[in-house]
């Protein structure tokens, strides 16, 4: 994929923030932390326009990425976070369904895990309820280069039983060797042109 443009579009809490452009959309969701900005920042070839590291749950608005005119990127904020005080995840819980559900430019969602640990409870709603909502969701397992190659395979299938689906459905990634970028654009354009 050739990547001519990518541009932080907007932050939103709400739907009346969301960008008014009509073109195709894709939400990232996962555990604070799993890799989403780095796997945005990998898909177009930039270092650090999705922020990336520092706190986990930092990110607790919506953040929409223009790429190259023609598709958004929304970085979702990470759900997992221990720390925050269980009002404020039903709020948060009620701005990521409220986006997930009503947002007409949606086309699917990009959900990422760690490759190294199994699904945990989070994760496994989260996958479970998308399926529930017919909402296309493709698997990334991210964070590949953090095991030996030989132990790939293992992981992939433990998580597949988990989320009980085909060896073939999760894409095997890394931000910090490009491992699975290619495929993952495929996924991503076929997802949108549907
Ligand atoms: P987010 O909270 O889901 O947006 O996660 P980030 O993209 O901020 O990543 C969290 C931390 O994991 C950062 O320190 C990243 O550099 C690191 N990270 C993300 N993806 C990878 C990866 O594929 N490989 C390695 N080794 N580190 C990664």
């Amino acid at each position: 994929m050739k990547i001519t443009s990518s541009e932080y579009l907007a932050s939103a809490v709400k739907p009346e923030q969301y960008p008014e452009l009509v073109v195709p959309e894709v939400a990232l969701v996962g555990r604070s932390n799993v890799g989403k900005s780095s796997f945005i920042n990998t898909m177009i070839n930039r270092k650090n326009l999705a922020r990336t590291g520092g706190k986990p749950g930092k990110t607790q608005t919506l953040n929409f990425y223009l790429v190259n005119n023609s598709m958004i990127f929304t970085d979702v904020p990470g759900y997992g976070f221990a720390k925050v005080a269980k009002s404020h995840r039903q709020t948060w819980r009620k701005m990521i369904e409220e986006y997930l559900l009503k947002r007409a430019n949606l086309k699917g969602v990009v959900q990422l895990i760690d490759i190294r640990h199994l699904p945990t409870n989070e994760d496994k709603e989260m996958f479970f309820w998308l399926l529930e909502k017919q909402i296309p969701v493709m698997v990334v397992l991210t964070k590949a280069d953090k095991i030996s190659k030989g132990k790939v395979q293992k992981h992939v299938s433990d998580i597949c039983k988990q989320l009980n689906i085909p060896l073939s459905y999760p894409l095997v990634f890394s931000s910090e060797t490009g491992l699975g970028r290619e495929e993952a654009w495929e996924a991503i354009l076929e997802l949108i042109q549907q």
